[in-house]
């Protein structure tokens, strides 16, 4: 989200932490790895982070972002809002394998276009945070955004599900509806080279964003939010959203032909630098739960990602 006002707060503490590696251990799963590509293989190891929001605060953010991203072997898409744009593309190039800049832009900017053509040039990969819009995402008006996007052959996150108020004594013209995650399947179905990525998988409607993932293999979810902090005590129910295989009677197309549903979930923080990692535990958390296979788990917490973006 947009704000930086301590989201993690929001949050309890996360319980013991566990060493990253836990989440990223060698396959024992049902699947193994020669199901998956060479390319999904060998990017396994790395967490790729959908959802790191540009720390404007922090004027030694990217230093700080590269010192972390080294020590746990990290890829974050940098979600950067457009005046700082140059300087996110230059750390990106420094960067490559730390940094993937993604554009925060405006959809209701009336210079949208202009801006995302601008991005594109500078080397952006991508745009995100989608949020806070004057109307629901599939508002004839921001078609013509997701149609560059998708002659870019872009990822586009969109916040899904409720969301903050940004104060709360001011009116503010901002409403979770316009946010629901089946209006993702719209835009998916439209633009099919779009990646469609829903921030929250819906929060609360993860039925329906599972759902729309389920039918359309270019949408995925990240469980970032208060979810899996709401959900601790009861993760396991995410195996009746999560619940049909690819395999069996519903052949739905997924990466490196995963059968599990969990597949449709990427790893996204949308945390400071201090809270990836309890993330990444809250995600191991929900796998252990949920019984889901060490294969699938590498393809969420990065090979999917790392697949997409030809890490
Ligand atoms: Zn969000």
């Amino acid at each position: 989200m947009g704000v930086r006002i301590s989201r993690r707060g929001f949050l309890e503490a996360a319980a013991t932490a566990i060493p990253l590696g836990a989440a990223v251990e060698p396959a024992t799963g049902a699947l193994s790895l020669d199901k998956l590509s060479s390319k999904a293989a060998s990017a396994v190891a790395r967490i790729v982070d959908i959802h790191l929001h540009f720390d404007e605060n922090n004027p030694n953010f990217i230093r700080d972002l590269v010192k972390l991203a080294e020590r746990i072997d990290l890829t974050a898409c940098l979600l950067t809002p457009y005046a700082h744009r140059a300087q996110v593309a230059d750390a990106a190039k420094q960067y490559p394998k730390q940094i993937v800049p993604f554009g925060f832009v405006d959809l209701d900017a009336p210079d949208v276009l202009v801006q995302i053509k601008d991005l594109h040039a500078l080397g952006y990969r991508g745009l995100g945070e989608l949020e806070f819009v004057r109307k629901p995402y599939t508002d004839a008006s921001y078609l013509p955004v997701y149609e560059l996007a998708n002659q870019y052959g872009w990822i586009v996150m969109f916040h899904t599900g409720i969301v903050l108020r940004r104060s709360f004594d001011q009116p503010e013209d901002v409403a979770s509806y316009r946010m629901r995650a089946f209006h993702l399947e719209e835009i998916a179905r439209r633009f099919p080279h779009l990646t469609v990525i829903g921030a929250h998988c819906g929060n609360p409607e993860y039925e329906w964003a599972a759902e729309v993932a389920r039918w359309n293999p270019n949408v995925f979810f990240d469980l970032s939010g208060s979810t899996l902090t709401k959900m601790k005590s009861r993760l396991a129910e995410f195996k009746n959203i999560f619940w049909w295989s690819g395999q069996g009677e519903w052949k739905t197309q997924t990466p490196a032909n995963d059968p599990s549903a969990f597949i449709k979930l990427v790893f996204g923080s949308d945390s400071g630098l201090d809270g990836i990692e309890q993330v990444a535990n809250q995600y191991q958390a929900l796998f252990n739960s949920c019984d889901v296979p060490a294969s699938t788990q590498k393809m969420i917490m990065g090979g999917t990602l790392a697949n997409i973006l030809r890490l």
